[in-house]
């Protein structure tokens, strides 16, 4: 079957809107992500709602969805319990102030409880936010410059660190040191000299640099699981060194839990690995699918803004849809067993997909910690962003992708995301995805050879 004669006819729909939108949207939607270029070939499906774990497109097809809206339908779509809340605080309240009012005080204080390391909290907008007042702040409570990266982490769009996300190793030069580079036109190159890169995993460099230029660190900024090169774990002693040399010079520790946070247990990767940051920054799961992003820290450090000495401030933080989608959805994420059961429904799809790749012959591992996971098409073990770019097998995944979406199962064509499992995904949902895998499987295996 050939994907790209057969999907217009299978989504007659969406590429008529897809012409529509991309008169005078770029690229026909509204982030880069879910443009044909990051891998919606021919175009994207185009949606007309969702509900609980499904998603059902403008063609009439439902599929099991594993998108997630890239992350924050952490209680599937349209939960009832969030989706009330929020509409009875707009009626109750409005939406915005420019002013504090009660209820941000109750979201703030649900976040401080479930995320251990962090005393107090500000929200805002996005990742991308979030993560802008994180390392400014941490540049001005140091008073230092330099902000450690690392290859294939991405921590949003802002200058400041859009940079060596998915990087051409021939551009950045060797893993022991390599170079910044810019993650596309636009980034102040100048900016470059307040950026260390490093490749992930790899303790040796990480000491090196600290040795060498651990005065001059600021921060080090990092996922503590990458979730943004498929899915990456932190070999046993990493995150903890990266602990113990930053609090050793003087440097801070930023955890950029966008995506981990409250994903497999409600304390998001710091209580899952046991090691804390000085600073947080949280979206996604954080609003059960509504808008809203936070930064988070210890209380000396948050204390700059307390005292006015870092001016954090956006029309839109802490707005009453936010704070209503927080404080519910914190309610509903303080239930550890939940989160044992939807870890457990992750593990054994996990399982079955490498069973059926397996016995189909195809090399695969499936790397994630229940409720995220991505499939490798390799027999590689994948440490950091260069042994993917490397090994993994970008065709097959294209192909895997292809032939699971006409089977009704949704999740991003790029083997550089992941598939995120909800809160309300059920044994029926990953029973007939692995019924789909069981054809899909086969089928591009017998293409492979
Ligand atoms: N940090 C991480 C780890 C992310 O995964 C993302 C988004 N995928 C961001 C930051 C940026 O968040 P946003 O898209 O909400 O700006």
């Amino acid at each position: 079957m050939d994907f790209q004669t057969e999907y217009p006819r299978y989504a007659a729909r969406s590429g008529e809107l897809f012409r529509e939108a991309s008169e005078i949207i770029p690229g026909g939607a509204g982030s880069s992500a879910r443009t044909v270029r990051f891998g919606w070939k021919p175009y994207p499906p185009f949606i007309a709602s969702g509900s609980g774990s499904h998603l059902t497109d403008v063609d009439g097809h439902d599929y099991i969805d594993y998108l997630l809206g890239l992350g924050p339908d952490i209680l599937g779509h349209r939960h009832p319990v969030v989706t009330r809340a929020v509409a009875d605080a707009i009626a109750r309240y409005g939406t915005s102030f420019g002013l504090p009012y009660e209820l941000e005080i109750e979201a703030a204080r649900k976040v401080v409880e479930a995320v251990p390391s962090i005393e107090m909290v500000r929200f805002t907008n996005s990742g991308s936010e979030a993560v802008g007042a994180a390392v400014r702040l941490a540049r001005a409570f140091t008073g230092r410059r330099i902000l450690v990266r690392f290859e294939g982490h991405y921590h949003g769009w802002q200058d400041v660190v859009y940079w060596s996300n998915h990087v051409d190793p021939a551009a950045a030069g060797p893993a022991e040191r390599p170079r910044p580079v810019a993650a596309g036109p636009g980034v102040p190159l100048e900016l470059a000299d307040t950026l260390e890169v490093l490749t992930w995993n790899d303790p040796e460099s990480f000491r090196r640099l600290m040795d060498e230029r651990g005065d001059e660190i600021a921060a080090v900024i990092t996922e503590p699981a990458v979730f943004n090169t498929g899915c990456i774990l932190p070999e046993p002693g990493y995150l903890e060194l990266l602990r113990s040399e930053t609090k050793k010079h003087g440097a801070l520790l930023i955890f950029d839990e966008v995506i981990t946070g409250f994903r497999f247990c409600r304390g998001g990767g710091q209580e899952w690995f046991g090691v804390m940051p000085d600073l947080t920054t949280l979206a996604k799961g954080l609003g059960g699918g509504f808008p809203v992003a936070a930064i988070g820290g210890s209380r000396e450090v948050m204390g700059m803004i307390a005292e006015g000495r870092y001016s954090h401030s956006g029309t839109y933080n802490a707005n009453v849809v936010q704070c209503a989608a927080v404080a519910a959805t914190m309610d509903l994420l303080d239930d550890p067993d939940w989160y044992a059961r939807q870890r457990a429904l992750g593990d054994r799809l996990a399982a079955g997909l490498r069973d059926l790749c397996a016995s189909a012959g195809v090399p695969a591992r499936v790397e994630g910690l229940g409720t995220v996971f991505q499939l490798w098409f390799t027999d590689h073990a994948i440490r950091d962003w260069r042994d993917a770019e490397k090994y993994a097998d970008e065709a097959l995944f294209t192909r895997w992708y292809q032939e699971m979406l006409l089977r009704g199962v949704l999740f991003h064509p790029s083997q550089y995301e992941n598939l995120f499992v909800s809160m309300v995904h059920t044994d029926a949902d990953v029973d007939r995805t692995l019924e789909a895998a069981a054809e899909a499987i086969p089928l591009i295996a017998a293409e492979r050879r």
